[in-house]
């Protein structure tokens, strides 16, 4: 630290900047991390599920900012990883190296996915067959709060999706997606531009009663030319008759006792891209219906990209567990340490389904776990709602196969990159 004067003679202090930071290194830094993973996951943990609750952030203002209520798979990754790292912290007390620990996971990981493939079951649905689509979005929207309308919901995302996939290639361009929450002699009968327009612009718009938008957002810009099949240009002198798009109608609508008002651009020359409009009572609600309806294109264009799925209701992790539990014994090195705990972090999942639904967690996922050995059947999971059955196929609850490759890989790789790092610089608090 060393003491300074400014030009008028003014005392300051010039701190360097190591003094103001912490250093953990080697296993400290390790555990430091892994407990603010696990502190992360336990806040998410009783927000798994049907049963789940959920949170409630408040930003420094006190604004209710959202409802945390993620929906589209991410919940269940943050539990895993969590319980990946609980149980690297136990193989780290027994003096396991944390590459090592990231290997086995690794290894044990690519053993989950596989066995997932192994579990799998066809989903038909066609054009001419939608139904399937809207059911599966349906189950994704039942742990939203917009669920009361969750109908319509699958519905206004199902269909979009089917206007711009590619069935043939099996692609769904979510790009082509706007959810919108309210929010030149070459012939051209309105011009949108993302910015204002200068005077002489103004001017001559006025003067040849061209109609105009202004201060359009760049996406939406983008969009537009897409759908009208328009240029974007930078200039009106490089306007050429090519260059226009085409629509058959461009309309103003207001909305309710409000003064919003939106435009709408039909009959577009590309029809192949879709804004859904989004109207709500209050900001939060709109942000949350535009989540949901997200999370209900995605799982629509995973399935639309691979139509198999597994069973869920935490009986495919359930199955993995003991596929991974058994392949262990396979593997002659430590990392077979690292494999049966990743067996153990699976449980993880149908464990906190089964807390959050009020059950009695050991002797309910004991009771599955044998149920699924006994009759070798992927398919027995948790009964969250009482339902009479633990066979989450009666009980319609599934997930596309690709959706949970990804949930078990991500959590993989997030833990692994926590586990890889030995240095924490922080700055120090005062
Ligand atoms: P995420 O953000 O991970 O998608 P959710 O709160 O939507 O979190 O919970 C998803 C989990 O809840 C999955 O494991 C899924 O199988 C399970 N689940 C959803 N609906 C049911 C149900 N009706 N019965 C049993 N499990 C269910």
């Amino acid at each position: 630290m060393a003491l300074a004067f400014d030009e008028f003679g003014r005392p300051f202090i010039i701190i360097k900047e190591q003094e103001q930071k912490t250093r953990l290194r080697g296993v400290d830094a390790q555990k430091s991390n892994i407990s603010t993973g696990k502190a992360v996951a336990r806040i998410l943990c009783t927000s798994l599920g049907p049963k789940g609750m959920d949170k409630m952030l408040q930003s420094p203002d006190g604004d209710v900012t959202s409802r945390l209520r993620i929906g589209d798979g991410t919940t269940g990754v943050v539990v895993m990883a969590g319980a990946l790292l609980e149980q690297a912290e136990k193989l780290l007390e027994r003096g396991i190296h944390p590459i090592r620990i990231a290997e086995g996971y690794e290894m044990a990981s690519r053993i989950a996915v596989d066995h997932l493939e192994c579990i799998v079951q066809k989903f038909e649905f066609g054009v001419t067959n939608i139904e399937p689509l809207i059911q599966m979005c349906m189950t994704t929207l039942s742990s939203k709060i917009v669920n009361r309308c969750k109908r319509s919901l699958a519905e206004i995302a199902v269909k979009p999706v089917l206007a711009v996939a590619d069935l043939e290639r099996k692609d769904v361009n979510l790009d082509l997606f706007k959810a919108e929450g309210k929010l030149e002699d070459v012939g051209a009968s309105l011009v949108i531009c993302q910015w204002g327009f200068y005077d002489e612009a103004n001017h001559l718009l006025m003067h040849r009663n061209l109609p105009a938008v202004r201060w359009v957002g760049g996406v939406e810009l983008e969009l537009i030319a897409i759908a009208t099949g328009g240029r974007i240009v930078p200039r009106f002198q490089e306007l050429t008759p090519e260059k226009l798009g085409k629509a058959g109608l461009v309309r103003e609508k207001s909305f309710g006792t409000t003064k919003d008002r939106m435009i709408y651009i039909e009959h577009c020359a590309n029809s192949r891209a879709v804004t859904i409009f989004i109207h709500g009572g209050n900001k939060m609600m709109v942000e949350e219906t535009k989540r949901s309806i997200h999370d209900a294109l995605c799982v629509a264009r995973n399935l639309i990209r691979n139509n198999y799925i597994v069973y869920d209701g935490g009986s495919a992790e359930i199955s993995c567990s003991i596929a991974v539990e058994a392949a262990a014994d396979k593997f002659p090195g430590v990392e077979q340490y690292a494999i049966r705990a990743f067996a153990d972090a699976l449980d993880a999942i149908p464990m906190a389904l089964v807390e959050n639904s009020g059950l009695q967690p050991i002797e309910t996922l004991s009771a599955v776990k044998s149920h699924q050995i006994k009759e070798n059947n992927p398919c027995r999971g948790i009964d969250c709602n009482n339902t009479g059955t633990n066979d989450t196929h009666e009980q319609n609850v599934f997930e596309a196969l690709i959706g949970k490759q990804q949930q078990v890989l991500l959590a993989t790789q997030v833990v692994k990159m926590i586990l890889k790092i030995d240095d924490v610089i922080s700055p120090s608090e005062y």
